[in-house]
């Protein structure tokens, strides 16, 4: 992935834009149904990545980006499920920790790696900056996963996380 900076600055914008919206999307969802904690917490990363775009618009300035095709940042939908079914789903909160998280990972890896391949310095240096922003979301997600109960009804859809059980007597 080399790109030059018009193509990397025109997916930073849009990528920044699109986790804005979804996470605007999370917390009027956390809200509706009255988790201000978590909702507050979507509603800070709503303002971080507004003000993640609005800089790289600054540092845009006059330079024309090109346009880009959708499916080149959109964040991906959430596992398993789809529809109606997807809505529900990340009612609950652990859930909708985890599904921000993916897609954080999502653009850090992005980051990283156009942050590696390419052969612009200026877009080498802008992208390892980004990458290491989204790591610092990808931590901030992990804070509130480790305080979010897990719902107990996934458990058995889900053995990645089964918890060790122990049995004392
Ligand atoms: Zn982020």
């Amino acid at each position: 992935m080399s790109y030059t900076l018009p193509e990397f600055l025109a997916h930073a914008v849009a990528l920044e834009t699109e986790a804005a919206e979804r996470y605007l999307e999370l917390a009027d969802m956390m809200e509706a149904h009255r988790n201000d904690e978590v909702a507050a917490l979507f509603r800070d990363m709503v303002h971080f990545s507004q003000m993640h775009r609005d800089e790289i618009k600054a540092r845009v300035g006059d330079i024309v980006l090109p346009k880009l095709k959708s499916w080149e940042y959109r964040w991906s939908s959430p596992p398993e499920v789809g529809g109606e079914e997807a809505f529900d789903y990340l009612l609950d909160p652990w859930h909708a920790l985890r599904y921000a998280r993916e897609n954080e990972v999502r653009a850090m890896e992005y980051y990283s790696s156009v942050g590696m391949q390419s052969t612009d310095p200026e877009v080498r240096r802008l992208a390892s900056e980004f990458a290491s922003e989204e790591a610092d979301h990808v931590d901030a997600l992990d804070k509130w996963l480790a305080r979010t109960q897990r719902p107990s009804t996934t458990w058995d859809a889900d053995p990645e996380i089964e918890p060790v059980r122990q049995h004392r007597s």
